[in-house]
C-alpha cells in the first residue's frame, strides 16, 4: 500500500470540493474498513474488479493493490480528472464516468484493454466491489446480478436493514430476499459504524459478499415468469397468499387456491413465509418448465 497515498479528506480541500448528499456520498474514510472490504473479495492478481462509485479513491486502492485489473464506474464528473491523476502511476486501474445503471458489465470489461490491438473479444469474468450509494442499492443488485454478464462475487456495503433483509430467511423473505438468493448465496460479514464515514450517515452498515451462483437457485423456470410471481405474491404485504396472487395475476381465488394447492402451499400462506424451492415449484405449476 502506498502510504503516502492523499486520504479523501486531503483531496476534499486540496480541489475545494463538497460531497454531494444527493449522489449518497458517504466517504469511508477509516482505513481498517477498507482493507477488511477488500480482503473479504479474496483478491488475486488474476481477477478484474468492477468498483461501482469509487469516489476519491480511498476503497480504489486497496482494490488495486491485490487485483490484476480495476474498472471504477463513478457518476460525478468533478472526481474522474482527480482519480485519473491520483492513478496515473498505476495502469491496471480505469475510471469511466457514467451511472452504472445505465452501463452494461459487458460493455465495461471487454477481454482486451481498449488501448490494446486487436478486436474486442468476449468480456472477462468480474468480481464487483462497492462501498454503494444507498438510493441505488436494490437497483444495482438487479442490474448486476440479472444482466447477461452476473460477477462471479460481490462485496458491498450496504444499510445493516438492508444487509438482513438479504440474508432472511423463510418467516422473514422479501422481494429483495428472493431476488438476492435466486442469483447468489449471499453472507452478512462485518458490521461498519456510521462513524467510519465522512459524513456520518444515519445509519450503521454491514459488508455482505454475494457468491453469484453458477445457475440460478431454482434453474428449470423462466426468471420472468417466477419474478412475475413473487412480485404478486409480495404486492399485498401480509395478505394471504390466495388474495395476493388473484389480485396481482387478475386471476380468480379459486384459480389461486388450485395452484397454490397443486404446488404443496396452503394458500392462506404469506408471501413472507415462502422458500425459493416453494416459489419455484408455482411457477412450474402456473407456467410449466423451461
Ligand atoms: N468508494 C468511496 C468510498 O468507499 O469512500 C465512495 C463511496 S460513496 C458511498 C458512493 C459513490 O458512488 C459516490 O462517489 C457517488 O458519486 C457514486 N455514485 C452515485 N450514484 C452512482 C451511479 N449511479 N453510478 C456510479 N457511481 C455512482
Amino acid at each position: 500500500m502506498n502510504k503516502s497515498a492523499p486520504s479523501p479528506l486531503d483531496l476534499l480541500r486540496r480541489h475545494n470540493l463538497s460531497l454531494k448528499k444527493s449522489l449518497g456520498q458517504n466517504l469511508l474514510v477509516d482505513p481498517s474498513h477498507l482493507t477488511r472490504i477488500a480482503a473479504a473479495a479474496d483478491l488475486e492478481k488474476s481477477d478484474t474488479v468492477l468498483e461501482i462509485g469509487p469516489g476519491l479513491g480511498a476503497l480504489t486502492r486497496h482494490l488495486a493493490e491485490h487485483a490484476g485489473r480495476v474498472v471504477a464506474v463513478e457518476l460525478d464528473q468533478r472526481l474522474i480528472p482527480i482519480l485519473r491523476t491520483e492513478f496515473a502511476d498505476r495502469p491496471h486501474v480505469s475510471f469511466v464516468h457514467g451511472d452504472i445503471l445505465e452501463l452494461s458489465p459487458a460493455d465495461l470489461l471487454p477481454a482486451h484493454q481498449p488501448d490494446q490491438p486487436g478486436p474486442a473479444s468476449a468480456a472477462v469474468p468480474y468480481k464487483v466491489v462497492a462501498n454503494l450509494p444507498y438510493y441505488i442499492t436494490s437497483a444495482v443488485l438487479k442490474h448486476i446480478l440479472a444482466s447477461l454478464l452476473p460477477p462471479t462475487l460481490a462485496v458491498l456495503l450496504v444499510q445493516q436493514e438492508v444487509a438482513r433483509r438479504m440474508v432472511a430467511q423463510p418467516g422473514a423473505m422479501s422481494i429483495l430476499a428472493v431476488s438476492v438468493q435466486f442469483y447468489a448465496r449471499p453472507r452478512a460479514l462485518h458490521k461498519i459504524p456510521a462513524g467510519a464515514f465522512l459524513p456520518r450517515p444515519k445509519v450503521d452498515s454491514r459488508v455482505v459478499r454475494l457468491d453469484v451462483r453458477p445457475q440460478p437457485a431454482v434453474p428449470d423456470v423462466d426468471p420472468d415468469h417466477f419474478f412475475r410471481l413473487v412480485r404478486a405474491g409480495f404486492g399485498q404485504r401480509r395478505k394471504q397468499l390466495r388474495n395476493s396472487l388473484s389480485a396481482g395475476l387478475s386471476c380468480s381465488k379459486r384459480e389461486a387456491d388450485h395452484w397454490l394447492t397443486a404446488s404443496g402451499i396452503e394458500p392462506r400462506r404469506r408471501a413472507e413465509t415462502l422458500s425459493l424451492q416453494e416459489w419455484g415449484m408455482l411457477t412450474k405449476t402456473v407456467y410449466g418448465t423451461v
